[in-house]
């Protein structure tokens, strides 16, 4: 069985979804597809929520109407019974009455992720009723049922496995599976989500749980680019990526990717085909095992990272410094991204800084600290093994005008990393890519 997963762009019109429909249709064989929201959607009820959380009902309710209206308009454009239109409706409604009266409940997180899950299940829905309307065999499995989160937030594994298989057993015969990407429970029973991009994480964990042939992702670009195409011009598609590569890639900034997806396959040995669903027969990006040697493959970036100094002369001949240092950060559950030590001092990256202030205040007991903050981790991808020399040289040469804060090599065979401040981001990036890519042509 494969899994397709189709992004919001891609079922962002009652257009588009039809698109979708005949590209999963089209070979006869059965599949498991993943739907996020309709572009949009998820940001508007992110809004939504915020309203109700700065107690303002109203605002809340403009942008519920705004957008009603808007999914009531898909409705004849999408369906031609007015049996299936009627029905549809009524379904959408429903879920619109949902909104309503979350939205006069007294905010809570929880409350929250309701909200949010509120996209995925309309968009399911829609295409579902349309797939029927065209009488191919195609149910729809309720992401609720069978996908969840464990106490740390992390997927719980055997769960998945054994829900996701009870509802497949529970529904033979049908040529495609509909599911929503995105939403699920988390260890207490409640509507949870695999955070924002987070439909590819549910594409990677139902291909890992079945042992699927192949997870692809469909998206609105031929595939993963060499460096981020929003900032840097002149990008162009890499065809195939390693596990190890493009984990890199999605946890430092390629926004194609939701930044854990790639693990899931990596671990069940899933390749991942990236695809563009407004250019279907383009090639795209495999993403497998196969690691091709001596390249440099491509470059990420990740903004809004905190960088702290920790400076202390107890740390020169001392053992046992980095382990009070680690300790702290683990006791607040703050993970650490990147690291540099010198005789003196350590630097480390954090992403998450809901317990920086307290953080700081105990590491102040053991050095003098420095924090600073919205820098940006350029990484730098691609086969650097040791044995490789001259690469680092050409990643460092290229950004010679710019500030680097910290540099690091060595962690793993896949990458380079600087910390630079995000107002350097553009044109280091440009810089890399004007440098690497045009060498390698
Ligand atoms: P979807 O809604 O289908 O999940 P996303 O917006 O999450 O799509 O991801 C696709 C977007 O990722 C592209 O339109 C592109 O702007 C952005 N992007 C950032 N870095 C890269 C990269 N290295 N390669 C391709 N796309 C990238
Ligand atoms: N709809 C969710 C979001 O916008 C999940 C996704 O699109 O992957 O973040
Ligand atoms: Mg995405």
């Amino acid at each position: 069985m494969q899994v397709f997963k189709f992004g919001g762009t891609s079922v962002g019109t009652p257009e588009r979804m039809k698109d979708v429909c005949k590209l999963i249709t089209d070979d006869g064989t059965p599949k498991i597809v993943v739907l996020s929201a309709m572009s949009g959607t998820t940001n508007s009820l992110v809004e939504i929520a915020d309203y109700v959380r700065k107690g303002n009902p109203e605002g809340a309710g403009i942008i519920i109407t705004h957008l009603r209206r808007k999914y009531r308009a898909h409705i004849p454009e999408l369906y031609a019974t007015e049996e299936m239109r009627q029905c549809t409706r009524q379904l959408i409604d429903n879920i619109f009455l949902d909104i309503h009266d979350l939205c006069s409940l007294k905010f809570s997180d929880s409350i929250e992720k309701e909200i949010l899950s509120k996209g995925e299940l309309i968009s399911t829905n829609m295409v579902t009723n349309y797939l029927k309307e065209q009488h191919v065999k195609a149910v729809l499995i309720p992401a609720l049922e069978y996908m969840k989160i464990d106490r740390n937030g992390e997927p719980d594994m055997h769960y998945i496995r054994e829900h996701l298989k009870h509802q497949l057993n529970a529904n033979p015969g049908y040529d495609i599976y509909i599911t929503q990407g995105f939403i699920c429970r988390n260890a207490a029973g409640e509507v949870d989500n695999l955070q924002r991009g987070g439909s590819d994480y549910t594409a990677t964990l139902i291909g890992a749980s079945i042992r699927a042939e192949e997870v692809q992702i469909w998206t609105d670009i031929d595939g993963m680019h060499n460096n981020d195409p929003r900032f840097v011009e002149g990008t162009t598609p890499v065809r195939q990526l390693n596990f190890e590569e493009s984990a890199e890639l999605a946890y430092f900034g390629a926004k194609i990717l939701h930044p854990t997806c790639i693990q899931p396959a990596r671990i069940a040995g899933v390749p991942v085909r990236l695809k563009n669903t407004m250019d279907p027969f383009a090639p795209g990006t495999i993403i497998n095992n196969e690691m091709q040697e001596g390249t440099i493959k491509a470059v990420a970036a990740k903004d809004h990272i905190t960088a702290i100094k920790i400076v202390s002369s107890r740390m020169l001949l001392a053992s046992g410094f980095l382990c009070k240092v680690f300790s702290i950060f683990d006791k607040y559950k703050t993970p650490i991204d990147m690291i540099t030590t010198s005789e003196v001092g350590v630097s480390v990256t954090i992403d998450k800084t809901s317990r920086l202030a307290a953080i700081v205040e105990r590491l102040k007991k053991i050095g003098t600290v420095q924090v600073d903050h919205e820098m940006c981790i350029i990484c730098v991808v691609g086969d650097l093994r040791s044995e490789n020399t001259g690469f680092e040289t050409v990643a460092t040469e290229a950004l010679r005008d710019v500030p680097l804060r910290m540099i690091s090599y060595g962690g793993s065979n896949h990458n380079i990393s600087f910390l630079i401040s995000m107002d350097d981001k553009q044109r280091a990036l440009q810089a890399l890519q004007d440098t690497i890519f045009a060498k390698s042509e």
